[in-house]
């Protein structure tokens, strides 16, 4: 054995493993877990000293100096954090694809639980005890809010685009506006979804202008949808043109063919909850109904306010024919995603879709947010942080609040936000510190300051939120 080795000079696994630091950080931990983590680590200090050539003192020296038991607890750390895990939205993203997108309201989560956790009637009738279909309560509950004949619904609106191509036009061609041939949120590419589904995308007009007489031209033989998108987040502003939805809808009707407009957030105005007047001109799943559409496609977790799904409203005859799309097995929705919208529905259908958060979040009024600015200030206070104390700077700012998601992209909501300096720490720091932190908090980074927008708040996270910022405060 050469003492000046310096690969000599790491503990074992097992002297590791009885280390009190290590021992402390692996707490719960299995054995074998634990010890594949100090492997990892002990496999990384070889790969350095091969690298650095180091004395077997240095690596002595920094072993004394606990570098190898704060590596191991960072490693071990990293996969305590690794995992899916509640977190606070201080982003002022209402529906921010990365946090989840729509929080749901706590009947709908507490039915999706308990569905979750035992045997449910997902796909029986209780009277007859026969087979059923499992969205068969989700068509009936649409029909009531939307005003259509039926509806089905699978995994997101990504598959329900996917699947009413392949069921209504596969082999055959889509005709499909230049101005709305966009790609929604990363890889949802409308050319490559279409080649998926097997059809034959038939451009029309340009990206500006796509008035009904392309439309006319394009309808042929071989046509066998015409499709609307909603651009999502993409505009089109200044010289531009688009046809109307009801003579688009006469036109394909006139051939005998259907049209269907695929909505994306789908806005919802029934049953009872107050116009949500701060999006503007998103369109509404019953005004898409009403223009005459067959099929027409939205997410279950954008402005509805529900889970992760896919949702497809129309006519019967269309509907019936998209569910008998083999497709439809592979993308339908599982027991708890269907608990959790239902429930959601049926809390619009009751008159209490206000009570949504992402509907009260979107709605919050600027001195509502101003008012919960001042709480967080009070609280942070009477947790020693305070505005001209150590360095700390805080100041209630105007801000702009966005619905998130494609929904409604040129609408800012306007509001306050907390913005918070600390002497020799930049913004983007905080935030890591606050990410990395339980439970994780998502703030915005503006001009070098970290700025926390209380509108995304959930109720009862305004002191989590504040002990959270006074930890990063104090580093
Ligand atoms: C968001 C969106 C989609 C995709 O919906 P997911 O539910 O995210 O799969 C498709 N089309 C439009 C227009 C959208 O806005």
């Amino acid at each position: 054995m050469d003492p000046a080795n310096p690969f000599r000079a790491l503990p074992s696994v097992d002297e590791l493993l009885g280390a009190p630091r290590v021992r402390a950080a692996c707490a719960g931990m299995p054995r074998e877990l634990a010890a594949g983590f100090v492997q990892e680590v002990l496999a990384a200090w070889r790969e350095r000293i091969r690298a650095e050539q180091p004395t077997a003192a240095e690596i002595e020296r920094r072993i004394a100096a606990g570098e190898l038991g704060a590596a191991i607890e960072a490693r071990v750390a990293r996969e305590r954090r690794a995992g899916l895990c509640r977190a606070i939205n201080a982003s002022g993203v209402v529906l921010n694809t990365g946090l989840g997108r729509a929080p749901l309201h706590p009947e709908a989560a507490a039915r999706m639980a308990e569905v979750a956790a035992g045997y449910s009637v997902l796909e029986v009738d209780r009277e007859s005890g026969q087979r059923n279909q499992r969205d068969d309560r989700i068509s009936a509950l649409c029909a009531r809010l939307f005003g259509c004949e039926a509806a089905i619904a699978v995994n997101n609106n990504a598959a329900a685009v996917t699947l009413v191509l392949a069921a209504l036009a596969r082999g055959r061609e889509v005709v499909l506006s230049r101005g709305e041939l966009v790609e929604i949120g990363g890889a949802f590419r409308m050319p490559a979804v279409m080649e998926m589904a097997g059809c034959v995308l038939r451009e029309v007009g340009t990206t500006n202008r796509t008035r009904l007489s392309d439309y006319r031209d394009a309808l042929g033989e071989r046509t066998a949808l015409l499709l609307r998108v909603h651009p999502s987040n993409f505009r089109v502003i200044g010289f531009t043109e688009e046809a109307e939805h009801e003579a688009v809808v006469a036109l394909a009707h006139g051939r005998g063919l259907p049209a269907a407009w695929d909505l994306g957030s789908g806005l919802v105005e029934a049953g009872g909850a107050a116009p949500l007047e701060a999006l503007g001109e998103e369109p509404t799943v019953r005004a898409a109904l009403g223009a005459g559409y067959d099929v027409v496609t939205f997410s279950g977790d954008k402005l509805l306010g529900g889970p992760q799904a896919g949702i497809v409203v129309g006519k019967r005859e269309w509907i019936a024919r998209v569910r008998a799309c083999p497709l439809y097995r592979a993308l339908r929705l599982d027991k708890s995603q269907i608990a959790a919208l239902e429930a959601t529905l049926e809390l619009l259908l009751a008159g209490r879709g206000d009570e949504l958060p992402t509907r009260a979040l979107l709605r919050m009024s600027a001195g509502e947010t101003r008012a919960r600015c001042e709480a967080l200030v009070a609280q942070l206070a009477a947790l020693g942080v305070r505005d001209g104390a150590s360095g700390v700077a805080l100041r209630i700012v105007e801000c702009a609040s966005q619905p998130g998601s494609g929904s409604a992209p040129d609408v800012y909501l306007p509001g306050f936000a907390l913005e918070l300096r600390v002497a020799g720490r930049e913004g983007g720091a905080l935030a890591t510190a606050l990410r990395l932190g339980e439970p994780p908090v998502f703030a915005r980074v503006q001009d070098g300051a970290l700025l926390v927008d209380p509108r995304t708040l959930l109720a009862g996270e305004d002191e989590a939120l504040a002990r959270a910022l006074a930890a990063v405060v104090r580093g």
